[in-house]
């Protein structure tokens, strides 16, 4: 689960991470009023969307010689008129693709004077089954193109999760990031208060790019990039308010809201079935028939006719599959259960796309009886290599 910056400044503020001051704003106003409740003399007025690369991004509405999605200002005036610009409008980064994503939400920070740009990040290392630090003095850029052009200067570290962070950690963190004395000392103590975050509610990713050293002489984070394991959410619920569903794919949140595990793809494939192992063997048999799958969509065990049939619908309203392939094999799932929930979505939200039902294991034959008796336009496939060839050449040539 990701969450905006200005929430991840929060989390990270909560374990002593140096952050410049700020608040989120929702509107112009809220904007102004937070600008004015700051020291300045600069401010800094920030969209929040779940992407980076928002500083050189672009708004849809504004043209090209606009500013971006992270705009300097001198005055309170200045805040509010760069609120009114933002809010409502889309920005396209690099990281949002071409449709962008609608700013919603500003955050107003006091304007730091940077005397030179940082990049640091922790993430799990999975081979390593480790915590990594990543630490470049190339801060401020797409880290990226740091490590392919100039991978020397990209340092990683990984620790121990016996020893834990160690100081001579710390160390290494100040040295790869060539700070000596005093800063060399913030720097250890910075990746100590990044770790213990960072474990202490099970993030799977943090990034700070820029980490900045002030014209004062003080390291702080002035961008954070935030995900945490969505796999340990049960046992962090005070996360759970960080959620912001505006920022998720309408499908993938209809999926979660049901406890289906769905994943949209770039194909026009869409895949239904039970088991996540069942679920890949499909999606790599569409593909060795010369097709793509649209999603990956495993409608898990004890599956019942509501759940199977908001599955359904979720894969016919994505309007870029054009061909479903049903593929159950009936274990703890039943076959007829499986029918029932297809028949009922297709009677709420109709068919316009060819479908082809595999159905194998218990209760097979009421299954197909069902599918049989609802009048549903199916081909029917006799295994699993019949149904994707099937698939692939009645979704082939449709818009
Ligand atoms: P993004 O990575 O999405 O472009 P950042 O938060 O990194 O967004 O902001 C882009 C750039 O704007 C930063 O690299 C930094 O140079 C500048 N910037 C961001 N916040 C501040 C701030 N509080 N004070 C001064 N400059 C800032
Ligand atoms: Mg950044």
């Amino acid at each position: 689960m990701n969450i905006h910056e200005y929430q991840a400044k929060g989390v990270l503020k909560s374990f002593g991470v140096p952050v410049p001051d700020g608040a989120p704003a929702m509107d112009v106003d809220g904007a102004g009023d937070v600008a004015a409740g700051l020291e300045g003399p600069v401010f800094v007025v920030k969209s929040q969307i779940h992407a980076g690369g928002r500083g050189k991004g672009k708004f849809k509405e504004l043209g090209p010689e606009a500013k971006g999605g992270v705009r300097v200002a001198d005055t309170v005036a200045e805040v509010r008129a760069h609120a009114a610009e933002m809010l409502g409008n889309t920005l396209v980064t690099v990281q949002t693709g071409p449709t962008g994503k609608k700013v919603s939400r500003l955050y107003v920070e006091n304007g730091s004077r940077i005397e030179s740009e940082f990049y640091i990040s922790l993430l799990i290392d999975r081979a390593t089954s480790r915590v990594a630090f990543v630490v470049s003095t190339e801060g401020g850029m797409d880290i990226e193109t740091v490590a392919a052009q100039t991978p020397e200067k990209v340092v990683t570290l990984t620790v121990d999760p016996a020893t834990g962070l160690m100081p001579y950690h710390g160390r290494l963190v100040a040295k790869a990031l060539g700070l000596q004395g005093d800063l060399a000392a913030q720097a250890g103590l910075l990746a100590t208060q990044l770790y213990t975050a960072f474990t202490a509610t099970d993030m799977e990713m943090l990034e700070i790019n820029p980490l900045v050293l002030t014209g004062d002489g003080r390291l702080v984070c002035l961008d954070a990039k935030v995900g945490f394991d969505s796999n340990a959410l049960d046992r962090r619920p005070e996360l759970a308010s960080l959620r912001d569903e505006m920022e998720e794919d309408a499908r993938e949140l209809a999926a979660s809201r049901h406890d289906l595990s769905y994943i949209a793809l770039d194909g026009n494939i869409g895949c239904m079935v039970n088991g996540a192992g069942l679920a890949m063997a499909t999606m790599d048999i569409i593909k060795h028939h010369g097709g793509e799958p649209a999603n990956f969509l495993d409608v898990g065990g004890g599956a019942t006719a509501e759940k199977v049939a908001a599955a359904f619908k979720i894969i016919t309203t994505d309007p870029s599959v054009k061909g479903i392939l049903v593929n159950i094999f009936g274990g703890i799932m039943r076959c007829d259960v499986i029918a029932e929930g297809v028949v009922e979505a297709v009677k709420e939200v109709g068919l316009k796309v060819p479908l082809v039902v595999r159905l194998e294991g218990t209760n097979v034959a009421e299954g197909k009886k069902i599918i049989a008796e609802s009048g549903l336009d199916v081909i029917a496939a006799d295994d699993l290599d019949d149904a994707a060839r099937k698939i692939v050449i009645a979704a082939k040539g449709r818009n």
